[in-house]
């Protein structure tokens, strides 16, 4: 009797927007030891700020959502030890799971950002909520690697991603035409919006990156990153016309000293987009505070518009970021063909140092060999691996 022969496996990898194109496009080779090594970083920095920020929204965004079903709307503000608590409960699920801040200070501003959040944004984004957490997901055709580099039968890749936050905007309702967060997506989008619309929301637990930099390239994969996930949503049974994506800077909200320098410089160098009307209140504060070193206390009107980025979706954009990411997915593949063939991880990936925030917070800046080649001046000599 002839015996079938079992077929090879296939295998549908998966790469998420976040953990794994954009970790990837901020750095290959921390995206090699953090992501696929599972090499946990001794300061998690950005890690703990976003999973915390997240966190902290959504578990905010249940309490509203059972008060409002049960007939009894919060009144805003919320008492602080409301806050404070939902900051506790969020901070233990993060420890469970190994993710702590690692230093107090960087747990009290972590507090005072996600209080500043709730504060300040869930009185305008939470009543147009309509789905939180939303899983999305998506197939496309697998980028070509060289021959000899192959290391898997696959010939598509899946997207995933999770949306923090699906509005459902009805311009007809009045409560609506006040929402100062519905006016700045509106006063941002072309004329002729359907009458009932989606905007996906993306909380960003960073300051708002520099729109015109020669360096960084964030501005830019945050827009991807919304085109992608506004195609995938659209995909979705039930789902309305997906007009934008906003970007929900939070660091914004609750800005520090280093954000006052950071912003001053770019507003000197014309490298933002939102900047406080010159001679005006957060003009002079701005001055202010930098001259001393000292964090701002800029107005809700500037902390909101620096905080809310509005990303128009269209067709050729969308079209624009597929290409992009199916780029990344090729870079991503060809890293790990080539480590898969013999090359040693740092030949086989690629460091990118162009970000010094990320940079001075990674464990393998001592032997990487972009930060060395980038900082190495800058710090004086940076240790290395023994070559032997
Ligand atoms: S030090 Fe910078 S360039 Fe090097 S691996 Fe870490 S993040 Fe990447």
């Amino acid at each position: 009797m002839p015996l079938s022969v079992k077929k090879p496996i296939y295998s549908l990898p998966a790469y998420s927007l976040t953990g794994d194109l954009l970790s990837f496009l901020r750095c290959g080779l921390q995206y090699r030891y953090q992501r696929l090594g599972s090499l946990p970083s001794s300061r998690p920095v950005q890690l703990w700020f976003g999973e915390f920020i997240h966190g902290v929204m959504e578990e905010a965004f249940l309490r509203y959502r059972d008060q409002v079903a049960a007939g009894q709307p919060p009144a805003w503000p919320w008492p602080k030890a409301t806050v404070e608590a939902i900051c506790d409960l969020v901070k233990t699920r993060l420890k469970a799971r190994g993710l702590e801040a690692w230093a107090p200070n960087i747990r009290q501003l972590g507090y005072e950002r996600a209080e500043a959040a709730v504060q300040d944004l869930g009185p305008h984004l939470f009543p147009i909520v309509a789905e939180a957490e939303v899983r999305l997901t998506g197939s496309r055709p697998i980028p070509a690697i060289p021959t000899a580099l192959q290391f898997r039968r696959a010939d598509r890749y899946e997207m995933v991603g999770v949306v923090d936050v699906v509005t459902n905007v009805k311009l007809v309702d009045p409560t609506v035409a006040t929402n100062p967060i519905v006016k700045l997506i509106q006063a941002s989008l072309p004329a002729g919006l359907p009458a009932e619309f989606e905007v996906i929301v993306d909380y960003k637990g960073v300051r708002r990156p520099p729109a015109n930099s020669p360096r960084s390239k964030l501005w830019q994969q945050y827009a991807w990153q919304i085109q992608t996930y506004a195609s995938l949503r659209a995909a979705q049974p039930g789902s309305k016309p997906v007009v934008a994506g906003a970007l929900l800077y939070v660091n914004e909200i609750r800005p520090t000293r280093t954000d006052c320098y950071l912003l001053r410089r770019e507003v000197r160098s014309n490298q933002t987009d939102v900047v406080p009307v010159p001679g005006g209140e957060d003009d002079l504060e701005l001055r202010r505070r930098w001259s001393k070193g000292q964090a701002p206390q800029f107005s809700h009107e500037f902390r909101l518009a620096r905080a809310l980025r509005v990303v128009h979706v269209d067709p050729p954009a969308v079209a624009t970021a597929q290409v992009a990411f199916d780029g990344v997915v090729r870079d991503i593949e060809t890293c790990r063909g080539t480590e898969a063939h013999g090359a040693t991880i740092l030949a086989s990936w690629n460091c990118n140092s162009t970000e010094q925030a990320t940079c001075v917070v990674c464990d393998q800046r001592t032997y990487c060999p972009g930060y060395k080649s980038t900082y190495a001046a800058q710090f004086g000599s940076v240790p290395t691996l023994p070559t032997r």
